[in-house]
């Protein structure tokens, strides 16, 4: 008779971890899959969850196993096989219960327990023989998870051949759109703020034109960048809270991709510029989320509950073990990600530019800083750039000055380069931030101003004259049109499919008109009774020096912004024709 030798409980414990881990993240990998690409769900990780989710579980339960293996080691009758069972079979299935929406983390709780019951009886019945079996299914799944991941890899790495073999006319420029993530006008030193924050974008400016009176068409992410792509207002567009970018309407990176450019977009905002956005169409590269030991930790819904967030995130042990105590297992996976910071987006867009400026074609790169968003958080030393101990203002306005160094390095390295002055350089934002006016703070809550104001410089020597400033409003709508614009591709009509009006044809002595200054904004996912929005989807339009705005529930309010900037005196009452005017435009435009 053949005897199995009994392996120590250290093995079983090993094995038992890596089998339950790749087990857990296999069958999360199905589920994610499944939400992102059948359902077309924000499932609010890196594209790369294929591979990150399952090594995420093995770090997990890998970190947890080497500390029972230490206990195990002192105390080999402490941790039996029914032990190890019940810790990795409830936390296994903790981990995929938690998926289910609406269900309350006591009942997962249960779930799991009952499971991880199940699971050490089973283990206790053979522990070699399973815990083999485990550790053999463990590596099945590693090769064809990692094989997935592998290809996929290949496959990114192939994406800096341009698209098309249409060649671009000699004269085309390369096309540069930088946005500066929830940058409001209102902190910006070029235009009158009194602290230096942003000394580059000065200079940018006085090579070029600033337009001083610049508007988003939406005061939050999504619909605010797909405006910009596309040359259309937010009620045009599929994006909202949920919903990404549809392929419907033709994008900037599209067209030139079309033409020949080479397109890439580096993104730090990874909640709603990421490849779930639908702002990745047209783009042959494109850096969200980034590759990090602690995005793979971030990948598992382990990591994602708000029991996680409130230990790592609370300082002081009473503290953290209250945060315990609440066991509040609720998923906060929207807010979790690896923060990509600003000289890291400058630096993938430089080593991108080096590797596809050999065949002379121009390109077309997307950038996105992220700094100035919620939570603030600059390193040193901007964290005490605008005071030795920051508020909320004086940490966003480091933030700011951050972003504004990381650009200024961009633009001297473009110079050196040789290619800034065959570049159009667009820099704005794609909504302003709100601190405490209106009783609001953040953005996406109403369509005052201190949402929707942003700046926007804008560098190209062949079309635009050094320092030329615009008042009139113009609207970001027409980002789109302009590059079309500088870059010898037809707009308006034409094949191009992209509407707008090109700001460029806005800067001679007969300057044409803009589009019209139009923002919209629907009810958020984090709307509180408070805000503006509540009451219903939100129209607004700034014609000249008046700025009116219709409510969900039909008020409307009118402001002269320009000599009250603060907009706190409300002009509809004693203003009934210019208001009906207004109405009769937007009702026109927005038919
Ligand atoms: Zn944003």
């Amino acid at each position: 008779m053949q005897v199995t030798p009994r392996a120590s409980p250290v093995f079983q414990i090993l094995r038992v971890a890596a089998g339950s881990a790749l087990v857990t993240g296999a069958v999360q990998v199905l589920i994610n899959a499944y939400l992102h690409l059948v359902r077309r769900d924000f499932i609010w990780l890196s594209r790369e969850y294929v591979w990150m989710t399952p090594l995420g579980y093995l770090a997990l339960f890998g970190a947890l196993g080497a500390g029972l293996a230490v206990i195990a080691l002192a105390y080999p009758r402490a941790i039996g096989p029914r032990v190890i069972g019940f810790i990795y079979g409830t936390l296994g299935v903790l981990s995929l219960v938690l998926l289910i929406p609406g269900l309350h983390h006591l009942a997962a709780l249960a779930l799991s327990v009952g499971a991880g019951t199940r699971v050490a009886a089973w283990l206790a019945r053979a522990p070699d023989v399973r815990s083999r079996m485990m550790a053999r299914t463990a590596v099945v799944l590693a090769v064809v998870l990692g094989g997935v991941g592998a290809s996929r890899w290949a496959l990114r790495a192939r994406a800096d051949a341009p698209a098309s073999a249409a060649t671009p006319s000699a004269a085309a420029p390369n096309v540069l759109v930088i946005i500066l993530d929830t940058v409001r006008a209102a902190s910006m030193s070029f235009l009158g703020y009194a602290r230096e924050t942003t000394p580059n974008l000065a200079k940018l400016g006085m090579e070029g034109v600033v337009f001083e009176s610049a508007f988003a068409t939406a005061p939050w992410t999504l619909p605010s960048h797909a405006g910009m792509f596309t040359g259309r207002y937010p009620s045009q567009l599929s994006t909202d809270w949920q919903e990404p970018l549809d392929a419907a309407a033709p994008t900037l990176a599209e067209v030139l991709s079309r033409n020949g450019y080479h397109t890439a977009g580096f993104v730090a905002n990874h909640y709603y510029t990421s490849y779930e956005s639908g702002l990745m169409r047209g783009f042959r590269h494109y850096d969200d989320y980034r590759i990090t030991p602690r995005q793979v930790l971030l990948s598992t819904t382990l990591t994602h509950t708000r029991l996680f967030w409130a230990v790592l995130h609370t300082d002081g042990v009473l503290p953290r073990l209250k945060a315990l105590a609440r066991m509040d297992l609720g998923l906060e996976s929207m807010w979790t990600s690896h923060r990509k910071e600003a000289p890291e987006v400058t630096d993938e867009f430089l080593a991108w530019q080096a590797r596809v400026s050999s065949d002379g074609r121009p390109f077309m790169a997307f950038l996105n800083y992220y700094d100035a968003h919620l939570p603030y958080d600059p390193p040193a030393p901007w964290r005490t750039k605008f005071g030795a101990d920051p508020g909320e203002l004086e940490l966003y306005d480091g933030a700011i000055a951050f972003v504004d160094d990381a650009l200024g390095r961009m633009f001297r390295e473009l110079e050196a380069r040789g290619v800034l002055d065959n570049t159009l350089v667009i820099v704005t934002s794609d909504h302003g931030e709100g601190f405490g006016e209106h009783g609001l703070h953040g953005h996406g809550n109403s369509l005052y101003l201190t949402e929707l104001h942003v700046p926007l410089v804008i560098r190209y020597p062949a079309r635009i004259a050094a320092g030329t400033r615009v008042l009139a409003p113009v609207t970001l709508r027409d980002l789109a049109a302009t590059a079309l614009d500088a870059a010898g591709v037809a707009v308006e009509g034409g094949e191009t499919g992209i509407p707008g009006e090109s700001w460029l044809a806005q800067l001679g002595p007969d300057s044409a008109r803009g589009s019209d200054v139009i923002s919209e904004v629907s009810e958020g996912i984090n709307t509180e009774p408070s805000h503006p929005v509540s009451r219903g989807p939100m129209r607004s339009l700034v014609v000249d020096s008046t700025h009116y705005i219709r409510n969900g529930d039909g008020v409307e309010e009118l402001y002269h912004w320009r000599t009250d900037p603060g907009e706190s005196r409300d002009a509809a009452p004693a203003s009934a024709a210019t208001v009906a005017r207004l109405r009769d435009i937007l009702a026109t435009v927005l038919r």
